[in-house]
């Protein structure tokens, strides 16, 4: 397999925080439309890992491509634009506005020589709006102050602002904490559907959650990948129930 077939390639990728190697060398490969979960004990770097994919921080050394293109100098914005999404632990919604205006205001502008001038063609927004509310379980609440709204709603919320830019890879760093058995069911059957146009990388703790949904998990420990394969792999890798698993 040639490097452009992954969504990203991540390699050799370190990042030192006065000297404390929070990512140490990892390389790391995701497919097109895979739906990857990273797992490992608190302090391994998860949070981490996404935070230099997306440009939050910026890498000491190493490689990350994203569809052949080499990411780690550019900006987090342009990040955005080229395709990747990100989202926190805490969802960061506008409570304030309703469900469609949280949507409406997610729309990408700088898309094509109309967005560049900053208008957004209503008949356009509304559909996508329409198109996302469906996706993320949402669409008979679109009048709803977000406010209102349930944690488990509002966490699909933030993700149907990220899928408003339609990003081709999306991260999701812990999405069920908090979340009842049912909210949790649909996260699962969300993610799911919204893996079959775009890569997806997920941080879960809930091993039956990760069970459901992942295609391959990696386990990181001490900012390096532990082990990597099936859900079946790894929880049956003794290195990983001595590290994780197991407690
Ligand atoms: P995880 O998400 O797997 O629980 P993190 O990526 O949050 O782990 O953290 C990995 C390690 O890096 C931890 O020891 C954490 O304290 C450290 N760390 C993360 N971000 C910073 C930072 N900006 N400055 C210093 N240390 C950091
Ligand atoms: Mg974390």
């Amino acid at each position: 397999m040639s490097n452009t077939d992954f969504a990203l390639a991540v390699e050799d990728l370190t990042v030192s925080f006065d000297g404390f190697k929070a990512i140490d060398n990892l390389t790391l490969y995701v497919d097109k439309n895979e739906l990857r979960v990273i797992i490992g004990p608190n302090g391994a770097g998860k949070t981490t890992l996404l935070d230099l994919i997306c440009g939050k921080t910026k890498a000491s050394g190493g490689s990350i491509k994203f569809k052949n293109e080499e990411l780690t100098r550019l900006d987090e914005h342009i990040r955005v634009r080229k395709g990747i999404g990100r989202k926190f632990q805490t969802p960061s919604i506008y409570e304030n506005l309703s469900v469609f205006q949280n949507l409406e205001v997610s729309y990408p502008t700088g898309r094509s020589v109309v967005g560049a001038l900053a208008f957004k063609c209503t008949d356009e927004v509304t559909a996508r709006v329409q198109v996302v509310a469906e996706e993320i379980g949402l669409a008979e609440v679109l009048d709803k102050e977000a406010g209102l709204l349930s944690h488990g709603q509002k966490q699909w919320l933030e993700i149907g602002m990220l899928l408003m830019q339609d990003p081709e890879l999306l991260m999701l760093d812990e999405p069920i904490a908090g979340m009842s058995a049912r909210e949790r069911e649909l996260t699962a059957e969300l993610l799911k559907r919204i893996c079959k146009n775009r890569s997806v990388i997920v941080i879960e703790h809930d091993m039956e959650f990760v069970k459901q949904i992942a295609h391959k998990v990696t386990v990181m420990h001490q900012g390096k990948i532990l082990a990597e394969g099936s859900m079946e792999t790894v929880q049956a890798d003794p290195k990983v129930i001595d590290v994780y698993l197991g407690h």
